[in-house]
């Protein structure tokens, strides 16, 4: 019997998130700068690589891969990947195959995912409105986006919203979005706005919503209901008293959630990052690299775990951005 992940405070890791590509169809103002230099391909994972690294995993235990980015679904014949992974579905290895995009390319995609057994998919949309839309992810456009969502959700897949709470932006949205949620049947989080990429520190602190005054917006309309399922993430629910709808929040700067994480990253290149919000990773595409042995991968993998740390250094309380990590969110996949 295999031995299973164990980190070093005795959490399993069970949750492996991948990001597939550096690259992207947006521009999001609080992700990427307009002007790019993306990894040069020869860099990448080749989707056989992919496979065999989270195969790897698999092996190990990991029962929920999440696939990310960049824009995972603008990775070339990435359908090629999921339904290679359905394969660890269907032997029961895997709990769950699913992914996190910007629903640019849900309308061509939906119907294939569902068929490799994607069940469902987190979409990332801040605003309902066009003209804010393109302008916040300078090259995307909203329509194409909600086609998207309509053709997941008609393809059986159950949606998830995730909204990036930013002040002076999607503030006045705020009770727009949860009804449209509400009436579209999709569970919608908010997330903080956290402190990645060289973006400059007062962009940081002038579009930092903390997630505790949303909340409070939200209770001079609804009655919030605290919820106790957590999953090993970093997400809080309530439900709407009023309405029965579930809201997260994922809250990184203000709550520690690290003493629950059960999750690990890997990167397109192959780096492994054990926190978020650390420096610290491990590289793994050497070791895949240097023999087709897959003992030599699970050495690394495990070396790797046994580092793992505590907890993330996030930290706005002081007026300044404390722990700011330099790489990009699209870097190790949100
Ligand atoms: N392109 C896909 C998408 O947008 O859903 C997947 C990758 S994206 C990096 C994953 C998530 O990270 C998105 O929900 C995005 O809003 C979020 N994100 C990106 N930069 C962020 C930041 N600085 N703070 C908080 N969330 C961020
Ligand atoms: Fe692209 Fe997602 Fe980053 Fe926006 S948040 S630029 S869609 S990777």
């Amino acid at each position: 019997m295999m031995q299973t992940l164990i980190d070093p405070f005795a959490r399993p890791i069970s949750y492996l998130r991948v990001s597939v590509t550096d690259r992207c169809d947006f521009r999001c103002t609080y992700c990427m700068a307009e002007h790019m230099q993306f990894l040069p391909k020869k860099d990448l994972l080749t989707l056989e690589e992919l496979d065999r690294m989270c195969s790897t995993f698999i092996g190990l235990g990991v029962e929920k891969l999440r696939i990310t980015g960049g824009e995972p679904l603008v990775r070339r014949d990435i359908l090629t990947f999921f339904r290679a992974m359905s394969r660890h579905l269907d032997s029961g290895a895997l709990k769950e195959l699913t992914l996190t995009t910007n629903g640019s390319q849900l309308a061509r995609f939906a119907g294939d995912l569902a068929a490799a057994g994607v069940r469902r998919v987190n979409v990332s949309l801040d605003t309902l409105d066009e003209t804010k839309f393109a302008a916040i992810t300078r090259w995307g456009r909203l329509p194409q986006v909600l086609e998207g969502i309509r053709a997941a959700t008609a393809a059986g897949l159950k949606v998830k919203i995730n909204a990036v709470a930013l002040k002076g932006f999607n503030e006045e949205e705020l009770f727009r979005l949860v009804d449209w949620c509400g009436g579209e049947g999709h569970e919608l989080t908010f997330i903080e706005v956290m402190p990645m990429g060289e973006m400059g520190e007062e962009l940081r602190l002038d579009q930092y919503w903390p997630l505790k005054d949303l909340r409070a917006r939200l209770a001079e309309r609804f009655t919030l209901v605290d919820l106790t399922d957590r999953s090993g993430g970093p997400a809080r629910y309530v439900r709407l008293e009023q309405t029965g709808q579930k809201i997260g929040f994922i809250t990184p700067l203000t709550h520690n959630f690290c003493e629950s994480c059960n999750r690990v990253r890997l990167t397109c290149t192959g780096e492994l990052y054990m926190c978020l919000g650390q420096e610290d990773m491990a590289d793994l595409r050497a070791p895949l690299r240097a023999s087709p042995d897959d003992a030599v991968l699970e050495a690394a993998i495990r070396a790797a775990i046994a580092r793992k740390p505590k907890g993330h250094d996030f930290d706005y309380s002081r007026q300044r951005v404390e722990g700011q990590m330099t790489r990009h969110m699209s870097h190790t996949g949100g």
